[in-house]
């Protein structure tokens, strides 16, 4: 019998693996689909007309790992140590707007600053503090929400009274009082919009405080060279390395496919999590509702996305809703069950940062009955997802499309093709999506806290089983912590081991 088994390899669960390995344990991961990584992972793209020979690659899930440079267990995991290779956008993010404008986010705050013209002063006045503070607002938004992260007490305070501050404002006033212009507005909206959920909401500025701050710093919101995939290839590489294993294809979908072991972790949604578990356990994670759902689109271009203005091209991500009114109606028309008109939309371009990510289209036949004009020249992957109503069936690519064209004209002329997931296929990939929900259940400022339920301890689900996923705290993202979070709890309460293993490079 080995002493953990771990279901779910997707970055949770590798860093809990990664830990309870290096504290001397043996550790078998269970993987139910072929690869691992669970939401970072970057595989072949292929569509009807681009065949996997091409040699596209996509980002399955996650493209922009904006909390892992300031995650502690990424940051002493140490990723560029271990070869892989973070880029770092000029803007951040921006916010195409109607009539060619846009809101941008630079990784340097003076430029922002200088840029928002009138509302330069009130971005530095909130931004500004959170960013000189950004790894201990990092440290706060990254904990159990039980304990004191570790860090100075003194910049602890400030970044979490810089937080408080943010985090009220813009609940309070976001889309009226506070902001003159609407580039401001947008850009915090959008930001916002990460939580999938109707705005303004505690939840939703807290997000965009946390998010925005990180926007800043010195790696801002990066992209990985070659596709984030690299990062789950080192967590792998490590475990290996620490005696621990990934046994892929093997989906646990009732006790009897669970591996015998002393613990059990669970890198799934709280939904997936409790068929596995008997009651009254099952029912404590059951009650975890769902989050907001998305549609993935992942398009093949020739060229890039030419968007009105041209600093839009500069940013890693980009955020296609309008005005932060248009983006409201949108999440509220989502959180109601029915699919916006005009959806809010992600938008990353990495072969803007990334030539890796560009391949000749010279070998391949295109041409024929499917044939899409536009100008020649390289193929480049384009990820998108739409935000739509949990459990949608809708392809949602024509939606998708009319956003994108809408800012940046001729976009659909360099379309050669799509591959489009709707949320209801979502767990066809990964279980721990179902009806779409990539974020382990509703995002909430309440259940950020009481994820998957109010509990001294949200990991230890059942005796010997605990929850290291994003349906722990502290939520979704791609920063490891609810693996970290959870295996301290097993070192402490299972082996009686108190201190952490270093999991720095060697
Ligand atoms: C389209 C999309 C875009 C995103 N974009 C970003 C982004 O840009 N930046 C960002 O930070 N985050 C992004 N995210 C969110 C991010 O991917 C997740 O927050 C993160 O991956 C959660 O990590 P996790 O370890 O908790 O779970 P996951 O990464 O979801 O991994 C769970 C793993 O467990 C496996 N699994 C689940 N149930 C079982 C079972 N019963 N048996 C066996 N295996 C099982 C799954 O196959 C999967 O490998 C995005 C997600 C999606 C889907």
């Amino acid at each position: 019998m080995t002493d953990v088994v771990v279901v779910g390899s997707g970055p949770n669960g590798l860093a809990a693996a990664v830990i309870l390995a290096r504290a001397g344990l043996d550790v078998t991961v269970l993987e139910g689909q072929p690869t691992p990584g669970g939401g970072v992972r970057t595989l072949p793209l292929s569509t009807e007309k681009v065949p996997e020979s091409a040699g596209l690659l996509r980002d399955v899930c996650a493209a922009v790992p904006a909390a892992a440079p300031t995650s502690p267990f990424f940051a002493e995991f140490n990723l560029e140590a271990r070869g892989v290779e973070l880029i770092t956008p000029e803007v951040s993010y921006a916010q195409p707007l109607d009539g060619g404008r846009a809101g941008v986010a630079y990784r340097d705050l003076g430029r922002t600053v200088e840029r928002l013209g009138t509302d330069g002063q009130r971005w530095r006045r909130l931004l500004g503090p959170l960013t000189a503070y950004a790894p201990e607002v990092a440290a706060i938004s990254l904990s159990d929400k039980r304990s004191l992260p570790d860090g100075h007490p003194v910049r602890l305070a400030r970044a979490g009274a810089a937080f408080g501050v943010s985090t009220g404002l813009l609940a309070r006033w976001w889309g009226d009082g506070y902001w003159r212009t609407e580039e401001a507005r947008a850009l915090i909206g959008g930001v916002a919009a990460h939580t999938i959920s109707p705005m303004p909401s505690l939840a939703a500025a807290g997000t965009a405080s946390y998010l925005g701050s990180l926007a800043h710093t010195t790696q801002g919101w990066p992209l990985v060279r070659g596709g984030i995939g690299a990062i789950t290839r080192a967590l792998v590489a490590d475990l290996e390395a620490h005696g621990g294993r990934v046994i892929t294809d093997h989906p646990v979908r009732s006790p009897k496919d669970l591996l015998p072991a002393r613990v059990h972790l669970l890198d799934t949604h709280a939904r997936v999590a409790a068929d596995l578990l008997a009651e009254p356990y099952r029912s404590r994670l059951a009650g975890l509702p769902l989050g907001g759902g998305v549609c993935k689109v992942d398009f093949v271009l020739r060229g890039p996305v030419p968007w009105a203005d041209p600093e839009v091209r500069r940013a890693g991500t980009v955020h296609v809703g309008g005005s932060l009114a248009q983006m409201r109606r949108a999440e509220a028309e989502v959180a109601a069950g029915r699919h916006a008109e005009a959806p809010m939309v992600l938008v990353s371009d990495p072969a803007q940062h990334d030539p890796t990510r560009l391949v000749p289209d010279a070998g391949l036949d295109l041409r024929g009955p499917t044939t899409v004009g536009g100008p020649q020249g390289d193929l480049r992957p384009v990820w998108t997802y739409a935000h739509v109503p949990t459990g949608s069936t809708l392809d949602v690519r024509a939606a998708v499309e009319q956003q994108i064209e809408r800012f940046a004209p001729g976009f659909r002329d360099l379309v050669v093709d799509a591959l489009v997931t709707p949320a209801s296929r979502m767990a066809d990939h990964n279980a721990a999506y179902p009806g779409g929900d990539i974020a382990g259940g509703m995002v909430s400022m309440w259940r950020m806290v009481a994820r998957p339920r109010l509990a001294r301890d949200p990991y230890a689900v059942a005796p010997g089983v605990y929850l290291c996923s994003q349906s722990a705290p502290p939520g979704p993202g791609v920063h490891g912590m609810a693996g970290l979070h959870a295996a301290r709890r097993v070192l402490r309460a299972e082996f009686g081991v108190r201190q952490m293993p270093s999991v720095r490079p060697y």
